[in-house]
């Protein structure tokens, strides 16, 4: 909605679609194959999560259950993601950790 969101779609540099991934500050997701690869990747599940938050209507962002391990995970992606574009501090971003 503020213009940023990273492109879930496949690798930024190969075209890939499947695998491992880093989710990058240049916008999207770098696979294994392309990146330098580091404690940054982001498990499967992550990714689906993020694939669906990024196409699901408003109404439907609160229906659906993860457990506390992927929601830490998919919290910290994209609270680093949000911070490397937005310098002014929120605290309802304190809540992401
Ligand atoms: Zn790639």
């Amino acid at each position: 909605m503020l213009g940023f969101a990273p492109d879930l779609s496949c690798c930024m540099e190969c075209g890939k679609e499947d695998g491992d991934f880093s989710l990058t500050v240049k916008g999207g997701l770098i696979c294994a194959g392309c990146g330098d690869f580091n404690s940054k990747s982001m498990t499967q599940e992550c990714l689906h999560v993020l694939r669906y938050i990024q196409g699901a209507p408003l109404g439907k962002l609160y229906h659906f259950k993860m457990d506390e391990a992927l929601f830490q995970e998919v919290s910290q992606m994209t609270g680093n993601y949000f911070r490397n574009f937005v310098t002014q501090k929120f605290k309802s971003l304190d809540i992401l950790g």
